[in-house]
C-alpha cells in the first residue's frame, strides 16, 4: 500500500494521452531522469491504464495510479478493471469521481462503492469533488458537501487519511474553463471541506486529510494555491503532459513548507 511521506503531493492526470506507449515512456523517463521523487514532493502519475504496467516496469521511483476502476469485485464485467487487478499491476492510487467520469454517469453512490473496494484491495483513492458552476446563492457548498458525504458514506474514521481529496471546480478545468480559480476561492472551500469532514469523522481526521487543488494548474498560478490557498498539492491535467511545466510545478510545490 502506498505511503505518503512528504508534505506536498503533485499528481499528473494524463487522461487519454499520449496516443502511443512510446510517447508515454519518453514522458515518464524524462520525469525519472529529473529525479522528481528525490524532491520534497510526492509525485504520482496516472497514465492511461493500458500503459501502466509498462511504466511500472521501467521504474518504481514514481508511484502510478489509474484514472478509474470498477466499483465491484472480480468477475464477469466486460471492459472493466478491478481494484485487485490495479493493485497487482503496480497501481498505488486510483482517481475516482473525476468530473469527466461524473459526466458519463458516475454517481456519488458508485464512487462510494469504488472507494470502499479500493480501501479493501490496496490502491488509495483520490476523490475528486467540485461544482459545475458558482452562483450568488453559493449552491456550490451544498454540492461539495453532498459529494463528500455520499462518496464517503460508511468509511471508517481511521481510513479517512488514506483518501486524498482533490477539489476541482468543473468551471476551471481543461480547455473549456471559464476562468482560473483564485487561491482565496480554494482556501475558502478547503476550510469548508475540512469542516464537513471533521463533523463526519472527527476533528483530527478532518485536519489530517490531504486536500489538493486541480483545475488549470500551471507554473504561473501554482504558488498562490500553495501559499494563500494552503493546498496540500495539485492534481494537474494538461500541464502534466508537458515535462518542463510539470517539473516547474513540482519544484514550486517543493519550495513551500
Ligand atoms: C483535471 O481534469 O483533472 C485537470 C485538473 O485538468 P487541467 O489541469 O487540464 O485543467
Amino acid at each position: 500500500m502506498a505511503k505518503l511521506k512528504k508534505t506536498k503531493i503533485v499528481i499528473g492526470n494524463w487522461k487519454m494521452n499520449p496516443s502511443s506507449p512510446k510517447e508515454a515512456e519518453v514522458l515518464f523517463k524524462t520525469l525519472i531522469k529529473n529525479k522528481v521523487n528525490k524532491s520534497k514532493v510526492d509525485v504520482v502519475i496516472c497514465p492511461p491504464s493500458i500503459y501502466l504496467e509498462r511504466l511500472y516496469k521501467i521504474s518504481k521511483k514514481i508511484p502510478l495510479g489509474l484514472q478509474n476502476v470498477y466499483f465491484g469485485g472480480e468477475g464477469a464485467s466486460t471492459g472493466e478493471i478491478s481494484a485487485k487487478m490495479a493493485e497487482n499491476v503496480g497501481a498505488s492510487y486510483v482517481i475516482v469521481g473525476h468530473s469527466e467520469r461524473r459526466a458519463m454517469g458516475e454517481t456519488n453512490e458508485i464512487i462510494n462503492k469504488k472507494i470502499k473496494t479500493l480501501l479493501y484491495e490496496g490502491p488509495l483513492p483520490i476523490l475528486c469533488v467540485g461544482e459545475k458552476v458558482r452562483d450568488e446563492k453559493h449552491e456550490h457548498f451544498v454540492v461539495v458537501k453532498n459529494q463528500l458525504e455520499e462518496s464517503l458514506s460508511g468509511i471508517t474514521k481511521s481510513s479517512l487519511h488514506k483518501v486524498i481529496i482533490a477539489y476541482e471546480p468543473v468551471w476551471a478545468i481543461g480547455n473549456t474553463a471559464l476562468r482560473e480559480a483564485r487561491p482565496d476561492e480554494f482556501h475558502e472551500i478547503m476550510i469548508f471541506i475540512r469542516k464537513v469532514l471533521s463533523d463526519k469523522f472527527g476533528v483530527e481526521a478532518g485536519r489530517e486529510v490531504k486536500i489538493i487543488y486541480g483545475g488549470s494548474v500551471n507554473p504561473k498560478n501554482a504558488l498562490g494555491f500553495l501559499t494563500e490557498g494552503e493546498a496540500d498539492g495539485f492534481l494537474v491535467g494538461r500541464d502534466s503532459l508537458d515535462a518542463k511545466k510539470f517539473l516547474q510545478i513540482i519544484e514550486i510545490a517543493g519550495s513551500v513548507k
